[in-house]
C-alpha cells in the first residue's frame, strides 16, 4: 500500500523541514516598538526638526532650551511652529532629557 506510506513520508519531510525553519529562527524576536514621529520643514531655511511623540513625555526643556521660541507645548507634546526662526544651535536636541528630538542640522 504505497499511498499511506508516501502520506506518511511527506509528513516526516515536513516536519524536518518546521525543524529546519526553527533551528534558523532569532531566538529572540523583536517586536515592534510603536513609532509616532511628528516632523515640522521650513522651506524657508531649509531645516528638519523630528519629535518621537512616543517618547516626548512633554517636559518642556526644549521650549526652556531654545533661544529662538522655535517650540510650543501642546496638550502635553512639543510642537514646532515657529520653526522659521531656527538658528541651528543644536540646543534643543541636547537639552531633551528623553531622546525625542532628531534635528537634521544637529546629527
Ligand atoms: S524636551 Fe523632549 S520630552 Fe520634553 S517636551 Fe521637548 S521633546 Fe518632549
Ligand atoms: S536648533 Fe536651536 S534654534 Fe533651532 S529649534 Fe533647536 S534650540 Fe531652537
Amino acid at each position: 500500500m504505497p499511498f499511506p506510506f508516501m502520506v506518511q513520508d511527506e509528513n516526516v519531510k515536513l516536519a524536518k523541514g518546521l525543524k529546519r525553519i526553527r533551528r534558523f529562527r532569532p531566538s529572540s524576536v523583536p517586536v515592534c516598538a510603536m513609532v509616532d514621529m511628528r516632523k515640522w520643514e521650513s522651506k524657508k531655511i531649509g531645516v528638519v526638526i523630528e519629535v518621537d511623540y512616543e517618547k516626548c513625555k512633554g517636559y518642556g526643556d526644549c521650549v526652556l532650551a531654545c533661544p529662538s521660541s522655535v517650540y510650543e507645548l501642546v496638550d502635553g507634546k512639543t510642537t514646532a511652529p515657529n520653526i522659521d526662526d531656527c538658528i541651528q544651535c543644536c540646543a534643543c536636541q541636547d537639552a531633551c532629557p528623553a531622546k525625542a528630538i532628531r534635528h537634521h542640522s544637529c546629527q
